[in-house]
């Protein structure tokens, strides 16, 4: 079983994944994991993203594991490391990078060969997952994209002003959306689902039903 969730950055989509992976004891593929990985470790590297020859150069000595849920890049778990605002602030000029983008859809395509999985991110409707069972594209607006990064935020100790997450939502959303290597996009077969009203058992509970009708 293969079940993409693809959708603008704070649509619920991992809370949603992770719970869904856990009910129907499938793998759990956080895709914008990977790419915050990769963007951590360049930044470390001070390595551009208008570098692409030191780009090219370095990635084959990036690994990528998931571990219990956990992102393991090069046998260290930067699960809390790729969240920092450093990272949220630049994961998108990375993101858009072709040859970042083949060899992260590539490993995702791999891991996808072995197992059942529900993956989520912005191109596995649309291009990781093509023929995925089933498709989700989740929106909602984002004011309330926004108030819910702030709640994880502040969970995780961090302090931010909301309108500084609109913006920077936005402004993610808008590199994601409109670069020319799989962009952010809902593919023509998804399901979308505005969660914008909608409880996190509420939204599970529709895209459960909808694949239990098969
Ligand atoms: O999902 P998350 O917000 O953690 O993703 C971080 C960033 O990684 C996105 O804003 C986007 O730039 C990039 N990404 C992507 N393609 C994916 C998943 C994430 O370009 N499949």
């Amino acid at each position: 079983m293969k079940i993409a969730i693809d959708g603008p950055a704070g649509s619920g989509k991992s809370t949603i994944a992770k719970l869904i992976a856990k009910n129907l004891n499938i793998t759990y593929i956080d895709t914008g994991a990977m790419y915050r990985a990769v963007t951590l470790y360049f930044m470390d590297k001070n390595i551009p993203a208008n570098d692409l020859d030191s780009i090219k150069h370095e990635l084959p000595n990036i690994e990528l594991e998931f571990i219990d849920n956990q992102m393991h890049m090069n046998q260290k778990n930067v699960s809390l490391e790729i969240r920092t605002p450093r990272v949220t602030n630049n994961v998108s000029n990375y993101a858009k990078i072709d040859i970042i983008r083949e060899d992260l859809q590539n490993k995702q395509k791999f891991i996808a060969l072995k197992q059942s999985v529900i993956m989520d991110g912005r191109d596995i409707g649309t291009v990781v997952l093509k023929d995925a069972d089933f498709k989700f594209f989740l929106v909602a607006t984002v004011l309330e994209r926004a108030r819910r990064r702030l709640i994880d935020l502040n969970r995780e100790g961090y302090q931010m002003d909301i309108n500084l997450l609109i913006e920077e939502i936005e402004r993610r959303d808008a590199i994601d959306a409109s670069r020319d290597h799989s962009p952010l996009k809902k593919a023509d077969d998804a399901i979308e689902i505005d969660t914008s009203k909608l409880t996190i058992d509420e939204v599970i509970e529709k895209i459960e039903n909808i694949i239990k009708r098969g």
